[in-house]
């Protein structure tokens, strides 16, 4: 019996942690199911997260409608996770009991396969993910290794440090990929919680940004958010839109309708560089003319690394973003989830505990 089998043990003697609340997963067209789980014992290199809030991402809905090739089955969803470390394992460094601390989609990476000996972790051949594969955030506790969390500011609150753990990170990695430079024009399509934070990560690094959007109120909000335009898509085609501002050089999308991203192509200009982050159901097509003429490239990007991280973390500890969120008791996440599938969430449903 580990040591920490043995301090949850006294402390449910003591009445201090009980059976926890969790949401769960069971099975596509039915809604969670709130109910009473044991608290996770963590292991010798893990730690135990005491969740505070735990953000509600637009792949969790992708998981449950089963889009992705991964067969959920009764599991604990959620993989933007903040709160406070409950326990450490005797392994762990650089973590104590009451430290602030996140977690994000990559719940543990093998450190040993080419991609994470580049500490590319988000590509690791042999990860678990958080919420997937493995119970994740949608909980009063979490368990993961300790090499996968993420030290909080203390300074920021859980409720807006959740969404960092992956809308901001995917947000972060895919405009790195992107190279701007002072000046390019970025076009943002998709305008949620990854999106709503791309902008304000393009603004700081000093691109002009035009955001395309069908809802005015979207819009508007756009332009809050430190967007240069917008493209009311009700009012006008994207193409004529990026024309009249001569194009853009990077396309950044986390649609998850990403059949309109060809047509996109040709307004790229001359070095262009379009970003895919979202994935729904459905596909693209590409005129290979139209990336060979302007020498145009297709990145897809998933989350970030662990440097990428804790790089956004710093960005909002600075202030320079802002995660807009709505947020909703734990007793309340189906109620969050509808929300979110009739794109209602501005920008982020974050759950509290
Ligand atoms: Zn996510
Ligand atoms: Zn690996």
């Amino acid at each position: 019996m580990s040591i920490f089998t043995i301090f949850l043990i006294i402390l449910r003697k003591k009445n201090t942690i009980h059976d926890v609340r969790a949401a769960l997963f069971h099975t596509q067209r039915n809604p969670l199911s709130l109910e009473e789980v044991s608290v996770p014992v963590p292991g010798p290199h893990e730690i135990l997260i005491k969740v505070k809030a735990c953000g509600i991402c637009h792949s969790d809905l992708h998981l449950f409608d089963g889009d992705w090739n991964f067969n959920l089955t009764s599991r604990i969803p959620g993989h933007e996770v903040a709160g406070i470390v409950a326990a450490a394992g005797s392994r762990v460094k650089g973590f104590r009991e009451g430290d602030p601390v996140g977690l994000s989609w990559i719940h543990s990476f093998c450190k040993k396969c080419p991609a994470c000996k580049r500490k590319d972790t988000a590509l690791c051949e042999r990860q678990e993910i958080t919420g997937v594969t493995v119970d994740g955030g949608y909980a009063d506790y979490v368990k993961a290794p300790a090499s996968s969390c993420a030290k909080l500011p203390p300074a920021l609150s859980p409720e807006q440090a959740a969404p960092l753990m992956c809308a901001g990170l995917t947000a972060y990695a895919g405009l790195k990929l992107a190279r701007l430079k002072k000046g390019e024009r970025v076009a943002i399509h998709g305008l949620g919680g990854v999106g709503h934070l791309a902008i304000q990560i393009a603004k700081h690094q000093g691109a002009r940004v035009v955001t395309l959007t069908r809802s005015k109120e979207k819009g508007d909000f756009a332009l809050k958010l430190g967007s240069d335009d917008v493209i009311n898509l009700a009012e006008k085609d994207a193409v004529s839109g990026l024309n009249e501002l001569e194009g853009a050089d990077v396309i950044f999308s986390s649609s998850i309708m990403p059949a309109s991203l060809g047509r996109l192509i040709p307004s790229l200009r001359p070095n262009g560089r379009l970003i895919v982050v979202g994935g729904g159901r459905g596909t693209f097509q590409v005129n290979p003319v139209d990336l060979i003429a302007k020498r145009i490239q297709i990145i897809g990007s998933p989350v970030g690394s662990q440097q990428d991280l804790a790089d956004v973390v710093k960005l909002a500890e600075e202030g320079k973003i802002h995660p807009v969120i709505e947020t909703y008791p734990i007793e309340k996440v189906n109620d969050a989830l509808t929300r979110m599938r009739y794109g209602k969430v501005r920008f982020r449903a974050v759950l509290t505990f």
